[in-house]
């Protein structure tokens, strides 16, 4: 989708600190980093949110969360423990529009969030 942050960080036209990657997956550090692990996961091609992922590719969507695990152990808190967070929409918070999964780990989290 042409005026998309993540297509483009996908594409590479703009840069990010990729961690990991597959045919279909991209995994780049936040460029606001809310713990000391804090890495986005995004499909290579655009959806507007995670459940339109799931909807439309399921396989995807697994896939995403396959490149998180992996991502885990190569930051170092798969045994430490960590979180997945998809916000989607208005209420959750969502402010970028192309599907994405936020890997936060290093320190302990909070629950609920706010
Ligand atoms: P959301 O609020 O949509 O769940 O998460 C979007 C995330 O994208 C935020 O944590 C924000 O810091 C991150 N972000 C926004 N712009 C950029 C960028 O240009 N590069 C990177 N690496 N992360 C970004
Ligand atoms: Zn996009």
């Amino acid at each position: 989708m042409s005026d998309c942050l993540f297509c483009a960080i996908a594409a590479g036209e703009i840069p990010a600190d990729v961690v990991a990657a597959t045919d279909r997956v991209v995994a780049f550090r936040d460029i606001q980093p809310q713990a000391p692990v804090h890495v986005l996961l995004i499909p290579r091609a655009h959806f507007d949110d995670l459940p339109s992922v799931a909807d439309a590719d399921p396989a995807l969507a697994a896939e995403i969360v396959a490149l998180a695990a992996e991502v885990a152990r190569s930051e170092g808190v798969a045994a430490t423990g960590h979180r997945l967070v998809a916000n989607t929409g208005v209420d959750g918070g969502q402010s970028v529009p192309h599907a994405h999964v936020h890997l936060l780990g290093g320190r302990s989290l909070a629950w609920p969030p706010g």
